[in-house]
């Protein structure tokens, strides 16, 4: 069997349920658009178990998710959706390539969060791009847009407050979204929330949690993102 899709660090695959997908969590590692790449082990298991906790967690809290379980170590069910070909970044914290575009020192700490939006291409880099740009290449209408930032503004209150219990600070994170394919009026929040998408530094020391440690060659990858994941599921437990 073929899959679907297969991104960078997922593979997208049919199932019986036309509307339902099954997405597959890989081990590999990509940065700087593809340029850099390396395998993890365990990287697909930790993805998964991390984001199918903070899912859960959004769910909870009433956030509408492509979400629906999680099949085993390295696959979720999830609803079929027609992702959105913006991305939303938000910010609370300078890092990375906020901090290339402004010559801003990384740490920096905003006094309102940052949303940005960016369109998904590999082969453009993700370009940053505002409103205007977004209705004239017709990626998305003005009612959507406020939708994205008002969603995103309240993932970034609900996460950054979760992760303020597992001891790490949010510094930023990319979102997408999709439109449900069986009710395109409804969009919904889609593909993973871990390490991979979000910047996360410990409270009390500082260190980075997140793929910077693969960006930046800082070592111990999968030794941090399994310490996330301990700490995830000591929140949602307690
Ligand atoms: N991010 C992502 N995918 C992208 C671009 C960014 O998951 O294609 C995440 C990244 O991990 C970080 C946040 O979004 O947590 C902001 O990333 P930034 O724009 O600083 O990009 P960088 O140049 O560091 O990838």
């Amino acid at each position: 069997m073929e899959p679907l899709y297969e991104g960078k660090a997922k593979r997208l695959w049919a199932t019986e349920d036309p509307e339902v997908l099954r997405m597959e969590f890989k081990n590999d590692a990509t940065a700087f658009n593809g340029e850099k790449k390396a395998q993890f082990e365990n990287k697909g298991r930790l993805n998964n178990e991390i984001s199918t906790l903070i899912y859960g967690y959004l769910e909870k809290e009433g956030v509408p998710t492509h979400f629906i379980r999680q099949i085993d170590a390295t696959n979720v069910e999830v609803h079929k959706v027609e992702i959105l070909m913006v991305e939303v970044i938000v910010r609370n914290l300078a890092a990375g390539s906020f901090c290339k575009r402004t010559g801003v020192e990384e740490g920096m700490v905003f006094s309102q969060p940052i949303v940005e939006f960016s369109i998904k291409s590999d082969e453009l880099g993700d370009p940053l791009v505002n409103d205007d740009y977004i209705r004239e290449l017709k990626l998305a209408t003005a009612e959507d847009l406020a939708f994205l930032r008002k969603s995103a503004l309240r993932v970034n209150e609900i996460l950054g407050g979760f992760f303020a219990e597992c001891g790490l600070k949010l510094v930023d994170f990319k979102l997408e979204f999709g439109r449900l394919a069986n009710d395109p009026s409804k969009i919904v929040l889609a593909d993973e929330i871990s390490p991979d998408g979000c910047r996360l530094w410990d409270l009390k020391s500082g260190e980075k949690m997140d793929k910077d440690r693969f960006r930046r060659d800082l070592g111990d990858v999968m030794e941090a993102y399994a310490e996330v994941l301990e700490r995830v599921k000591l929140a949602v437990g307690g």
